[in-house]
């Protein structure tokens, strides 16, 4: 059995640790965090290993009123369930199956949905909808401190990965918009370190994606149909190959927003883009 990493303060009400399941898709593995004083919750407990249940248990400063999870990828799911039965308190989530890659075992015991406030005494938290990485994805706001916890909406240095059919490229686009009329001033993301200055963390994220777009865009001929995987090796040439396959689902996002804008077309042996189409303004 694997040793627990330490519970870290990032600011006060609020404790992370990291859940032992590094990978290429995880980074340093997903942040479990615990929120709260004397009443708190405990958003994405990552993974079903009894050595992170635990520390997330010993570190909770008081009673732990509520697991939250921002979404169903397995990856924030893993313990939600065994640390519910353990704890005896509800799991919330937002209620929607996903179709794609999915926790096939996790159902949330209530639902969460958006403006909904989880009301911890010192801390209050919002849910916010935010789709886009996935159709169910809620983030979770504490106004008071300016602290978003992002999920896989937002993540430290690395772009947030966007697979259809559960990713949907304008959802995402729509939600950081949203997430930018807020008074964000720091992120907690689902995996990486805490990020400061968050409206220029989502400017940055806005920009890098309507650059991608405009790429992708760029990267079709009106009458000579490509494929997003020809895409993916020309924007991503030094890509591990392991990761191929993410990077030109990741293209097919971004397709099928050019085709939902009007720019694009899907054919049978692929995407053409549309001549008479304006360009993309933003
Ligand atoms: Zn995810």
């Amino acid at each position: 059995m694997s040793s627990a990493a330490q519970a870290e303060q990032l600011v006060d009400g609020v404790l992370r640790i990291v859940a032992p399941n590094p990978s290429p898709m995880t980074g340093e593995g997903t942040n479990s965090y615990i929120v709260g004083h004397s009443r708190c919750a405990i958003i994405d407990p990552g993974v079903d290993e009894a050595a992170h249940l635990d520390a997330l248990v010993a570190a909770a400063p008081g009673e732990v009123a509520a697991i939250l999870v921002t979404h169903a990828h397995p990856d924030h799911t893993g313990g939600a369930l065994r640390l519910a039965e353990r704890l005896n308190v509800p799991v919330y989530a937002y209620p929607l199956e996903l179709q794609g890659i999915r926790d096939e075992d996790f159902a949330p015991h209530r639902p969460l949905y958006h403006g909904d406030i989880v009301d911890l005494d010192t801390v209050r938290l919002e849910a916010i909808h935010a789709p886009g990485h996935t159709a169910d994805h809620l983030c979770f706001f504490w106004r008071e401190a300016g602290l978003l916890f992002a999920g896989d909406t937002v993540m430290a240095d690395v772009t947030v990965v966007i697979l259809p059919p559960d990713g949907d490229m304008s959802a995402y686009m729509q939600s950081l918009e949203q997430l930018q009329a807020l008074p964000i001033e720091r992120i907690a993301p689902g995996h990486g370190r805490l990020l400061e200055d968050a409206p220029a963390v989502l400017a940055h994220i806005v920009a890098h994606r309507r650059e991608r777009e405009t790429q992708v865009l760029e990267s079709l001929s009106v009458d000579e149909p490509m494929m997003a995987e020809q895409i993916a090796v020309q924007l991503y040439p030094d890509l591990d190959v392991r990761l191929q396959p993410m990077a030109a689902a990741q293209v097919e996002a971004h397709l099928i927003r050019l085709v939902a804008l009007g720019n694009a077309v899907a054919v049978a042996d692929g995407w053409l883009c549309v001549q008479e189409a304006d360009p993309l303004f933003y």
